[in-house]
C-alpha cells in the first residue's frame, strides 16, 4: 500500500514556511495542475505532504510604486482577464490565455507555471520580456531575484527547501507585445516553440524591444543580439530586410532538440516565422493605434 499523505492549509507564509522546513518531503501545492499529474504518474515517490497554499492571500495584481505586483497566486484566467495586464503586459495576457482549456486556466497559477520550470511554460517569455523580478519568501529572509537567473535547467530553478515564490514585480510601464505558440493542435497543447516579443518608449521616441523564446533550450531564452538590432533600427517599422536579418539572429539564438513534441530543425526554423509573425502583429497595432487617437 502507498503511505499516505498528509494535506495541510496553513493561513500565513509563515507557517507554509515552517511546515516546508520541518518536512523534506513537502511540496508546495497551488493549482495542482502539475503537481498532481506527476503525483499520479508516480513521478514523486519522496512525497510525504502537500501544503495546500491557495487559502493565502497571493491572488491580488496591486500597483507598487512603480511596479505592478502580480500574486503567485493568480490564475491564469485572472491574468487573462485583468484590465491593468492587458493594459500594461498584453505578451502576458496572451500567454495565459493560450495555457490548456478553461478548466485548467481556471486553477493554474502563474507561480506554478514559473516554479514547475519547464521551457515551455507559456507565461515564462513573457515575464522574461517583462523583466519580471521573482520575490521570494523563505524560512530566513526574503529575496528578488530577475526571471532570467531563476531558471537553471530543464525543470530546476534556484528555488531551496522552504521557499514559496509569493509574487512578481513587474516595472509599471505600457509596453506593446504579443505572445505565440506553435503547438500539436491551435489550443490545448503543449508548446513547441513559443515567442514572446514586446516593446516599450524608453524616452526620445525610441522604443526598446525584449525577445524571448520558449521550447526551445533548457531554460526560456533572450535574443539579445535581435534586441539589439531591432532597438537601433528604431520605429516606425524597420524594413522587410532588416527584420529578415533580426529573424535570423532569433534563430542563432534558439537551442532545440529532438524529442517527442517536434524536430530540432523544424524548431529552430518556426522561431524565425513565429518572429516575423511577432513583428508584423506588431506592426499592425501600431497602425490601429495611430489612426485610432487612442493614446
Ligand atoms: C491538461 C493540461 C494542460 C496544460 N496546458 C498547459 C499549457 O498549454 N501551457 C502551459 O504553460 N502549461 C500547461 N499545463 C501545465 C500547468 O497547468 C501550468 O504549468 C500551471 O501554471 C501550473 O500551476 P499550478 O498552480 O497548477 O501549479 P502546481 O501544480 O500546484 O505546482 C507546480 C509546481 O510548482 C510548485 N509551486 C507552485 N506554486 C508555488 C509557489 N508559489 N512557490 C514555489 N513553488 C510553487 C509546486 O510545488 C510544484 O512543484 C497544463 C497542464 C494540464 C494538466
Amino acid at each position: 500500500m502507498e503511505n499516505p499523505i498528509s494535506i495541510h492549509c496553513p493561513d500565513s507564509l509563515d507557517d507554509a514556511v515552517a511546515i516546508l522546513s520541518a518536512r523534506p518531503g513537502a511540496r508546495i501545492l497551488a493549482g495542482g495542475t502539475d503537481l498532481l499529474v506527476k503525483h499520479r504518474n508516480g513521478m514523486l515517490p519522496n512525497l510525504t505532504d502537500f501544503v495546500d497554499i491557495s487559502g493565502l492571500r497571493l491572488q491580488e495584481i496591486e500597483r507598487e510604486s512603480d511596479s505592478i505586483i502580480i500574486g503567485s497566486g493568480c490564475t491564469m484566467t485572472a491574468l487573462a482577464q485583468s484590465p491593468l495586464v492587458a493594459d500594461r503586459f498584453p505578451c502576458l495576457a496572451q500567454g495565459a490565455i493560450q495555457v490548456g482549456a478553461f478548466q485548467i486556466r481556471n486553477c493554474a497559477t502563474i507561480g506554478g507555471n514559473i516554479a514547475n520550470g519547464s521551457p515551455a511554460g507559456d507565461t515564462i517569455p513573457a515575464m522574461f520580456c517583462l523583466d519580471a523580478m521573482v520575490r521570494i519568501f523563505g524560512p530566513e529572509s526574503r529575496r528578488t531575484i530577475p526571471i532570467a537567473e531563476f531558471f537553471t535547467g530543464p525543470g530546476k530553478t534556484v528555488l531551496r527547501q522552504g521557499e514559496i515564490i509569493e509574487s512578481f514585480a513587474l516595472p509599471d510601464r505600457r509596453t506593446f507585445g504579443v505572445f505565440f505558440k506553435l503547438g500539436e493542435r491551435r489550443a490545448h497543447a503543449i508548446s513547441k516553440v513559443s515567442i514572446s516579443v514586446s516593446c516599450f518608449e524608453s524616452g526620445q521616441g525610441r522604443r526598446e524591444f525584449r525577445i524571448a523564446l520558449g521550447a526551445v533550450g533548457p531554460t526560456v531564452l533572450r535574443c539579445r543580439k535581435a534586441e539589439e538590432l531591432m532597438t537601433a533600427a528604431g520605429w516606425p517599422p524597420p524594413s522587410a530586410d532588416l527584420v529578415d536579418k533580426a529573424s535570423r539572429l532569433v534563430m542563432d539564438a534558439s537551442r532545440p532538440i529532438d524529442d517527442i513534441r517536434s524536430l530540432k530543425d523544424y524548431r529552430k526554423k518556426m522561431t524565425g516565422v513565429l518572429f516575423i509573425r511577432a513583428i508584423d502583429r506588431l506592426n499592425a497595432r501600431s497602425y490601429q493605434l495611430n489612426n485610432s487617437g487612442e493614446e
